[in-house]
């Protein structure tokens, strides 16, 4: 029996609320295996901040380098508004992804049956719809040089930004995402803008040699990333898996939450390179919302991004599959019973607690394992 460390780093706000929801399926998992876990807990933001004055120790960078997977809540607060920059506390989610080379951000959008009224689009366009949006997180034109603003002393001024790219930066991020797509519908869909960026030409270029040489049995298709964004509202489940640059995936994976409906839901996973010597790879697993400052405190947070968080876990750092669908069935199958946190609600169903929801899920896990 394998056994996984875990860091926990629950955070501010509803960060430890929703993180004390994923401790009771990690303890589900402990009872009933195949896996376990041993788990350690750390500070990050605000709450760093107040006991270290940083909002990350470089303690805790060497334990999340030398955890097998780390499960991160949401930082952040009004109580630190004044802090100075950078000790702020997404300072330290940002060291965090930097320090453990994370440059795969990992999204899936999927609109459970229970929850397509809740999207702004209509029930047919998104009911059981799956993607997964994959963008590159630590190039382009985020990081790229120079990035300045001159005065240029006529009363104008010159902003500059640059979209860099090299060849290992596109051949690491499309190799996640052919590996990805094959894990699933086994479709990749590229998206860039070749026609008018040189960043664009070379991506294109890259992905088609890395699916060349690596991925030939992968369906691999290209799409202009402002058309891109325009099929993803008109029929989204035509794509599988979408790669795309830090910039483009910003917005097309903002684009791509909003079908689901609630922030509430969404979970996502950052990777970094695999290791060569020990053949694991470096992961940090969050919901995409924050610390939602406006109900903390008051077990009204919804748990599910948080918990889908932990399954992505199981999925991609511990390949323990059958578990990780295992998580998504029961939370489908609590919110197909009804059962829903405040921000989810609907007429005619019952809106329970963190904890309650947490409890749903763990006891619909029990059930499904039961006949399985
Ligand atoms: P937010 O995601 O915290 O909240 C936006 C809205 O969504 C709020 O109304 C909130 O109540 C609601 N919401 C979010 N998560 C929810 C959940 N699980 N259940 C129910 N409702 C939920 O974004 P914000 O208000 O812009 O930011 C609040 C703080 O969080 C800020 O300090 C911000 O910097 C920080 N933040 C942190 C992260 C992170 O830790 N990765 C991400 C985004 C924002």
């Amino acid at each position: 029996m394998a056994t996984h460390r875990l860091l926990l780093i629950p955070g501010d706000g509803i960060g430890p609320e929703v993180m004390a929801e994923v401790k009771k399926v990690v303890a589900f998992f402990n009872e009933r295996g195949p896996d376990r876990f041993e788990s350690e807990e750390a500070l990050v933001g605000g709450c760093c901040y107040d006991a270290h004055g940083v909002a990350v120790t470089d303690e805790t960078v060497a334990k999340a380098k030398a955890a097998d997977a780390v499960i991160f809540g949401s930082v952040g607060g009004p109580k630190w508004d004044g802090v100075p920059f950078d000790v702020r506390p997404e300072a330290g989610l940002l060291r965090l992804r930097k320090d453990l080379s994370l440059f795969a951000n990992i999204r899936p959008a999927v609109c459970y049956p229970a929850l397509a009224e809740s999207s702004s689009l209509k029930r047919e366009v998104v009911e059981g719809l799956d993607i997964v949006i994959l963008r590159e997180l630590t190039g382009g034109v985020y990081f790229g040089e120079p990035k300045t603003i001159t005065d240029l002393g006529n009363g104008q001024k010159r902003a500059v930004d640059t979209q860099v790219y090299d060849t290992y930066e596109i051949e690491r991020i499309a190799r996640v995402g052919f590996e990805l797509a094959k894990k699933r519908r086994n479709k990749l869909t590229s998206m860039e803008k070749r026609n008018v960026m040189k960043t664009g030409v070379l991506w294109h270029e890259v992905v088609n040699q890395v699916h060349e040489r690596e991925f030939k049995d992968v369906k691999l298709e290209h799409v202009l990333a402002d058309a891109g964004g325009m099929q993803l509202v008109r029929w989204p489940k035509q794509f599988d898996v979408i790669v795309c640059d830090n910039l483009f995936g910003d917005m097309l994976s903002d684009i791509a939450a909003m079908l689901t409906g609630s922030l509430g839901m969404l979970p996502s996973a950052s990777l970094g390179e695999v290791d060569a010597k020990s053949k694991k790879r470096r992961a940090l697993y969050e919901p995409v919302h924050g610390s939602a400052p406006d109900i903390a405190g008051k077990g009204a947070a919804n748990p599910i991004a948080m918990i889908a968080s932990f399954a992505m876990a199981l999925r991609y750092s511990f390949a323990l599959l059958d578990e990780a669908d295992l998580i998504d069935q029961a939370i489908a199958a609590a919110l197909a019973k009804g059962l829903r946190t405040a921000d989810i609600k609907s007429e005619g169903t019952t809106v329970v607690g963190t904890a309650q929801m947490g409890d749903a899920i763990v006891a619909e896990m029990r059930t499904l394992a039961s006949v399985q």
